[in-house]
């Protein structure tokens, strides 16, 4: 199948309330401009380099996200065009963006990116360490930041039980903080697992395969 005939099968087994990042990483920019004419207009990129590379060769009304492992030191390549960085892992990076939100006078929003998966090998934030960074956000330690949610991925695996706990973990996670502060996206699932993450309540999902096809790397 083509791509804009996979980008429209995606598009109608997800809900009109999940939203869809079409992930473009390793894929050239003719195979993004045929998702952008089907009407996608939110797509994800996971190093630094690509996504600067690809946001000037692409029109300016994209909403680009950041899915991948951010290192400090290129917080301030992409603070000021950057619509969400979905894998905030540290505290360390989020002091970071919140810095070079303010110098580019503009707030950046961004998900805690938290381990679920058993696979140590994945980043993200442990659920103790994403509630304290959260409990210092409701205390306006990072003023120029929005958390808007969580991000998470599952273990890379057949068994489905396994997966679902995984995704309640973070589905629970994310219910326990938004009593304190609304939280708007809950972003977990992938080409191989994004019904079973909507079933478990994501509303928001990360789709690069099923759409692009297979990525040579
Ligand atoms: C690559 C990637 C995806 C998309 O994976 P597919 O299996 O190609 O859909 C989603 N989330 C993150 C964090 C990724 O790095």
């Amino acid at each position: 199948m083509s791509v804009p005939e996979n980008f429209n099968k995606i598009k109608a087994l997800i809900p009109e309330n999940v939203e869809l990042v079409a992930v473009s990483k390793f894929h050239p920019i003719e195979k993004i401009k045929e998702v952008y004419d089907c009407g996608q207009r939110v797509f994800g990129e996971n190093k630094v380099q690509e996504l600067l590379t690809k946001v000037n060769e692409l029109p300016s009304d994209i909403q680009w996200h950041l899915i991948g492992h951010l290192q400090t030191n290129k917080v301030k390549y992409i603070a000021p065009f950057i619509d969400t960085i979905q894998s905030v892992d540290s505290e360390k990076v989020l002091l970071e963006i919140n810095k070079e939100a303010v110098k580019n006078n503009r707030k950046i929003k961004v998900l805690l990116q938290v381990k679920i998966a058993e696979e140590d090998t994945k980043y993200g934030l442990e659920i103790q360490e994403a509630k304290e960074i959260f409990s210092n956000y409701l205390e306006q330690k990072y003023p120029n930041v929005e958390i808007t949610g969580l991000m998470g991925m599952a273990t890379f695996t057949n068994n489905k039980i396994q997966v679902k706990a995984e995704f309640m973990v973070l589905k629970s996670l994310f219910d326990e903080l938004s009593k304190f502060k609304k939280l708007e996206k809950l972003s977990m699932g992938m080409s191989d697992d994004f019904p079973l993450a909507i079933e478990c309540g994501a509303n928001s999902v990360r789709i690069g395969s099923a759409i692009f096809g297979i990525r040579n790397y």
